[in-house]
Order: C-alpha cells, then sequence, then structure tokens
C-alpha cells in the first residue's frame, strides 16, 4: 500500500505521521523548501520569524499534545489586546477592558456583555446556519452592537465578504476556543514552530516517510488503478490532496465527478498581506491591536514585544486579511510601506520610518475561506467517488474555523479513517 499526499503543512504532516506508524508507505509533496506550510518561518533581516503571527489557545488539545510528543515546550503569555477607534486606543477583550471602554454608552456596553451570554446560552449551532451574523443582531434588536463592534471586526477578518459571515462562525469563536482569562487579559500559548516543524520533519523521516520538498504536484492521473504523479516514477494506491480547494481542483481535475467540482468551486477565500517589521522598540503596549477604522490601510498590529514573560524577537506584524483583487494586496513592499506608513504615525505618533531595520511581506492567496450561510451543505466530504481519492483541507473544518489545531485533528481523523477501511477490506 503506497499513499501520496500533496502538501506538508500540518494537515498532510499528520496524516503521513498516523499512517506511517501503521506501517503504510506514505510519500509527502511539496513545493516549498521547508515543511510546515503556513506555519513555515521566514527572515526578515537575520532574524529569523513566524511567517504569521502565531498563537494557541489553552483548549488546543491536538496542538499541544503533539507539541509535547515531539519534546516542543509551549511558552504561554498574558495577551493584552486594544482596539483603536475614532483615533484612539482603548483596552479590550475582557471585563474591565470593557467596563471601561468610552466608544460605548454604559447601556450599549450592558447590551454587548448580554449578546456574549445568549451567544454562549446557544447549544445548537445548526438553528444559526440560516442567518448572517447581521441578521441574527437584527433578529435579536441589538444593530448597534453589530454596527459598532462586530461589522469593523468583520470586515477586518472577511473585507468585502463580511455582511456574508454565517452567525455559525461568531458562534464558534465564542464558545469552541476556551481559553484562561482573568478580567484584564486572556492566557496565550506561543509555539516555536521553527523547532516544532524541524522535530516533525525528523520524527516522519524517522517513520521512513519520504519527503519530496521543492516538488510542486501539478497533475494526477490514474491507470490501471493505480495513481501517477506528474512525471514521479511510483505508483500509489492512494493520493490526498490538503492544499487549497481551488488548486485541487486544477490538479484533480479529471478524476473529479460535476458534483465534486462544483463545491470545490463554490467556497471562496479570502488572502492575507502580512508585513513583518524588525523594529528594537514596540509600537503599542498591546500584544494584539484591532483596527476599527474605515480610513486604516490594514486591520490589525501584533507586537511580540508585548508577549509578557517570553524572551521574544523585536518583530512586529501588520496584519490584512484582504482580497487578492484589491489594489492593496498588488503593491510591493516598498510600495505597501508608503501605504501603512501614515496610520502607522496615527497609532504612535512617535514612530520614525527610520526605526525600521528591516521588514519583508508575505502574500497568502488562501488564507481563510468565506463560511457563508447553510455551509454544511456545502461541505465537502474527505473521501472522493474516485477510489482511493481524499481531500483534507480548512474549508472542511466546520463548526470550528481553520488553525494549527484543526488541521492536525482533521490529519489524524482522516488517516484513522483510511486505517479503518483497510482493515475491513483484509
Ligand atoms: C495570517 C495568518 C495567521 C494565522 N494565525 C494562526 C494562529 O495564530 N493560530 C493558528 O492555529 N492558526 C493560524 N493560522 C492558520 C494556520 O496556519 C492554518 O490553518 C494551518 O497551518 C493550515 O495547515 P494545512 O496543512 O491545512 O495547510 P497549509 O499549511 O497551507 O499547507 C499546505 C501545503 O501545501 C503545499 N502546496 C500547495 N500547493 C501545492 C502543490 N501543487 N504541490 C505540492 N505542494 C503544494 C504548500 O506549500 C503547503 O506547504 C493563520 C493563518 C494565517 C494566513
Amino acid at each position: 500500500m503506497k499513499v501520496a499526499i500533496i502538501g506538508a503543512g500540518y494537515t498532510g504532516m499528520t496524516i503521513a505521521k498516523r499512517l506511517s506508524e501503521n506501517n503504510i508507505d506514505v510519500t509527502i509533496f511539496d513545493k516549498e523548501s521547508q515543511v510546515g506550510g503556513m506555519t513555515r518561518n521566514v527572515k526578515v533581516g537575520k532574524t529569523t520569524t513566524d511567517r504569521y503571527y502565531r498563537h494557541i489557545f489553552k483548549s488546543d488539545k491536538e496542538v499541544i499534545n503533539l507539541a509535547k510528543e515531539l519534546n516542543v515546550e509551549i511558552e504561554y503569555f498574558k495577551s493584552k489586546m486594544g482596539y483603536y477607534i475614532k483615533d484612539g486606543l482603548y483596552d479590550w477583550g475582557q471585563v474591565i477592558p470593557l467596563l471601561k471602554f468610552k466608544p460605548l454608552s454604559f447601556v450599549q456596553k450592558m447590551k454587548f456583555g448580554i449578546s456574549v451570554l445568549k451567544i454562549k446560552a446557544i447549544r445548537d449551532w445548526k438553528g444559526l446556519e440560516q442567518y448572517t451574523i447581521k441578521e441574527w443582531f437584527v433578529k435579536n434588536k441589538i444593530e448597534d452592537i453589530y454596527s459598532f463592534i462586530w461589522e469593523p471586526l468583520l470586515k477586518n477578518k472577511f473585507g468585502d465578504y463580511a455582511q456574508e459571515i454565517s452567525m455559525v462562525w461568531l458562534w464558534g469563536k465564542i464558545n469552541l476556543r476556551k481559553t484562561e482569562t482573568s478580567l484584564n487579559k486572556e492566557t496565550l500559548g506561543y509555539i516555536d514552530f521553527e523547532k516544532m516543524n524541524n522535530n516533525m520533519q525528523e520524527n516522519l523521516s524517522d517513520s521512513k516517510v519520504v519527503l519530496k520538498l521543492n516538488t510542486p504536484v501539478k497533475s494526477v492521473e490514474k491507470k490501471n488503478g493505480k495513481y501517477k504523479l506528474d512525471d514521479d516514477n511510483q505508483e500509489y494506491d492512494i493520493v490526498i490532496s490538503t492544499i487549497a480547494y481551488e488548486q485541487s481542483e486544477k490538479i484533480l481535475r479529471k478524476l473529479l465527478t460535476k458534483e465534486e467540482k462544483e463545491k470545490l468551486e463554490d467556497v471562496k477565500y479570502i488572502g492575507a498581506k502580512t508585513m513583518i517589521l524588525e523594529i528594537k522598540k514596540k509600537l503599542t503596549n498591546y500584544y494584539w491591536l484591532n483596527i476599527a477604522d474605515e480610513k486604516s490601510p490594514f486591520c490589525g498590529i501584533i507586537d511580540y514585544h508585548n508577549m509578557e514573560n517570553i524572551p521574544t524577537k523585536d518583530i512586529i506584524y501588520i496584519s490584512n486579511y484582504i482580497d487578492t483583487s484589491n489594489r492593496i494586496y498588488k503593491l510591493n513592499k516598498e510600495e505597501l510601506l508608503e501605504e501603512y506608513l501614515p496610520f502607522i504615525k496615527k497609532v504612535n505618533k512617535n514612530f520614525n520610518k527610520k526605526d525600521i531595520l528591516n521588514y519583508e511581506v508575505i502574500d497568502e492567496q488562501y488564507a481563510q475561506p468565506i463560511i457563508e450561510t447553510n455551509y454544511s451543505e456545502k461541505i465537502l466530504n474527505n473521501k472522493l467517488k474516485e477510489e482511493g481519492l481524499y481531500i483534507a483541507t480548512a474549508p472542511q473544518i466546520y463548526p470550528e474555523d481553520r488553525g494549527v489545531n484543526y488541521a492536525i485533528r482533521s490529519g489524524y481523523k482522516l488517516a484513522d479513517e483510511i486505517i479503518k477501511e483497510l482493515k475491513d477490506k483484509e
């Protein structure tokens, strides 16, 4: 039994780990020179750092267990969150910051608090599937809370798709992520993914997984019951694609049914353009700053200087979820910096371009699937109609949202299903 996996992110790597532990021959193909997918690292000047700002929650059991197994320590820090609105910086996130939050009236604060409690009390998310987030707030007669709080945050995450996002997505964010909180701050975990990826790669090679890096897969064909990937000289019984829907559709096209193609085409993604600045000093006192200002060209600042208790790097991320057709997505790094500088200065008037030691910009075309209403109808089974063909990737994670923890969970789940199927056939 020979299995080919397309993609060496955490979905692909955990499938490979579980299958190889069960004595199945696995080969992973990845177009990049490093494993880890979106958790790969990047060089900014002489500093190596996360490609994207990255933290985990205490409820992220799968990633916590995997880190333990790979001897990677998780460092926990108290995260202070902020909200930039109407030219002011405010604490945000927990009970005390909410009570002190000046842009909301007392009545609005109460309404906001009650809306969160109400969402927390909902057990059956299926009843929410038909509503967009806006529709749910309108139905509950708290549209002002939607417009003031959630709409700017949703626009930050989903851009022009904000109005289409299903209430199940917000329900998931509030109910499925459990974290330790105090009245002021929440506790988040930080993992050194450079170490985690190296240890995972070593673990896979100890289990005899063949890793073909710098090897983009362009097409998959099937002849006499065996799969062939491009001009690779091996034949495979099973192929598992862990890449974005649009990319899978391209390379598996000849093997898909009409319905499978339609489902792959039906889910939209938003891109991400992330600027990484190497700066010796903090930009603000917040680890995570949401920018809720229509005029801002970016949507958040994540400042690694503010990971309390962790000696981290002099790195700051300027985050931006943005449609890939947007003018800003197409800017080069110098143009993007010029676009961002005036607004960075609004957030911190003492900021000076000369403070920047180095910077890089990373584009991610398929950063986040758009979770629309009645999304469960759009979900594609991992197992496709063609015998031995599977897809496991972010849009199939629901009602949770994409993230490393769920990539690992879905990887193990699919591997276990394949192992069971093979055993049943014996
Ligand atoms: C800006 C940003 C911030 C994030 N922050 C967090 C966070 O704080 N916490 C968290 O848990 N998650 C975070 N995530 C999400 C998380 O990184 C992903 O959900 C997770 O890493 C996805 O893993 P994956 O294996 O499913 O996909 P990927 O990591 O995308 O792996 C897919 C792999 O397939 C390869 N590939 C693509 N096409 C081909 C081809 N044709 N041939 C061969 N190989 C190919 C790619 O090179 C890649 O290595 C963030 C994502 C973004 C964009």
